[in-house]
């Protein structure tokens, strides 16, 4: 265990006892991620290159054979949320809201607990003992900037209680659980690129993934090791009409799949893209499949830069995705352009933002011997512009969910 791991751990540890009393059995972490490339894809049956995050969610952990379940954050105001295992049901810890009080939050970890009682692989259907937890959370993920801080409570939750109880998951498997808590129990409708990088990604590597048949490749991205950086920007602004443009971007693209006879976006070849469009009756729909299909193409660009060994060459594939969001999909943002836009001015290889668009974070890659620079040239544009100070930090491709304290 290296010093900042052995911090979390006593953190949790401490944590855990001032609230539930007792010892943890263990402590888990799921770490929050960013996107290297694939945006606006995963439901388009596309793909996506998501890479973990240092930042993570540990989960300390205790069995209880009452049936309850017990949670607690020390991220958000209020008390340990008490809750029946037998009595989870979507609707019943209520959604989120950004509230953060009233306990709202609990839903993510609570539907991890009713996903894996759903597939039948939570203890207590048996008549045997009821299975429950004492859940200490903590994180270190910036919550609600695109960082992915859902996922990791989501995937952390589940390492902790298959640690617990012996459940046997696969990373996929636990991926897949947790998209459905998330889907149905709290009822926010994301794709599956958010738990399966929390759930299975690998130090000094982006996961490449088909969203459609989740099949996974790790690619060597060691980013240090070629002297370069990654820097995170979170605008740390979210604008309000995310969710309601996200449906309809979504019910865009599934109506120009309709339109054009295929399943799903994905199935448009990058070669045919010119008579896919000429072949669209509605023009709304055009710019959306323009980008679908580009960005699934920049994925392939990617992978076969880093294949090569040509990190460096994959900055402008970036900036090219951002091009694509901004000007075709429309999920930008001003704070978001800025971003990009400073950074390429003052030397950084390639930026774009990341995740699903209007606020939250930006990537940009570039030299280490520039880093400093570019990051100072951002913050000044935004204090230029008005805006508030931005929060960065690097992006250091780490390792996926696991137990911390051994
Ligand atoms: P993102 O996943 O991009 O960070 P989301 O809106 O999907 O943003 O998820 C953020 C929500 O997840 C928070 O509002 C909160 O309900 C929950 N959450 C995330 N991390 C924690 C935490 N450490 N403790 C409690 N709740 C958390
Ligand atoms: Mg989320």
């Amino acid at each position: 265990m290296n010093a900042t791991a052995e911090a979390a751990v006593r953190q949790a540890v401490e944590g855990f006892r001032a609230v539930h009393g007792g010892e943890p059995a263990g402590v888990w972490a799921a770490p929050g991620r960013v996107n290297l490339i694939g945006e606006h894809t995963d439901y388009n049956d596309g793909f996506v290159m998501p890479l973990a995050l240092p930042h993570t969610t540990r989960v300390a952990a205790a069995r209880r054979d009452d049936g309850v379940l017990n949670v607690h954050s020390a991220d958000v105001p209020g008390d340990t949320v008490r809750l029946h295992v037998a009595k989870l049901a979507p609707g019943v810890v209520g959604g989120d809201g950004g509230d953060g009080g009233t306990g709202g939050w609990a839903a993510y970890p609570a539907g991890v607990v009713w996903a894996l009682r759903e597939a039948g692989v939570f203890p207590g259907e048996s008549g045997r003992a009821a299975g429950g937890a004492d859940l200490y959370v903590h994180s270190d993920v910036p919550a609600g900037a695109g960082l992915s801080s859902s996922a990791a409570l989501e995937v952390a939750t589940a390492v902790a209680l298959d640690g617990l109880y012996g459940l046997g998951l696969t990373p996929e498997r636990t991926a897949l659980l947790c998209r459905r808590a998330e889907n149905e129990f709290v009822g926010v409708p994301s794709g599956i690129m958010d738990q399966m990088a929390s759930a299975c990604c690998t130090a000094g590597h982006a996961l490449y993934l088909d969203t459609r048949d989740l099949t996974c490749r790790q690619v060597p991205f060691d980013l240090a090791a070629e002297g370069l950086r990654l820097l995170v920007v979170d605008t740390r602004v979210q604008h309000a009409l995310g969710d309601g443009e996200y449906a309809r971007r979504r019910a865009g693209c599934e109506a120009a799949a309709a339109a054009l006879g295929v399943r799903a976006l994905r199935d448009v070849p990058y070669g045919e893209l010119d008579s896919a469009l000429a072949r669209l009756a509605d023009p709304a729909l055009r710019p959306l499949v323009r980008h679908v299909v580009t960005e699934d193409q920049r994925v392939r660009e990617v992978i076969t830069r880093l294949d090569a060994g040509e990190t460096r060459a994959i900055g402008p594939v970036l900036t090219a995705g951002h091009a694509s969001l901004r000007d075709d999909f429309a999920v930008s943002c001003p704070e978001l352009d800025l971003v990009v836009e400073t950074a390429v001015a003052a030397g950084a290889l390639g930026a774009r933002m990341t995740g699903g668009g209007f606020g939250g974070s930006a990537i940009v890659l570039v030299e280490e011997a520039g880093a400093e620079e570019v990051g100072a040239a951002v913050t000044d544009a935004f204090a230029a512009a008005g805006h508030r100070a931005p929060r960065l930090f690097e992006a250091v491709p780490s390792e996926g969910a696991r137990r911390l304290d051994r």
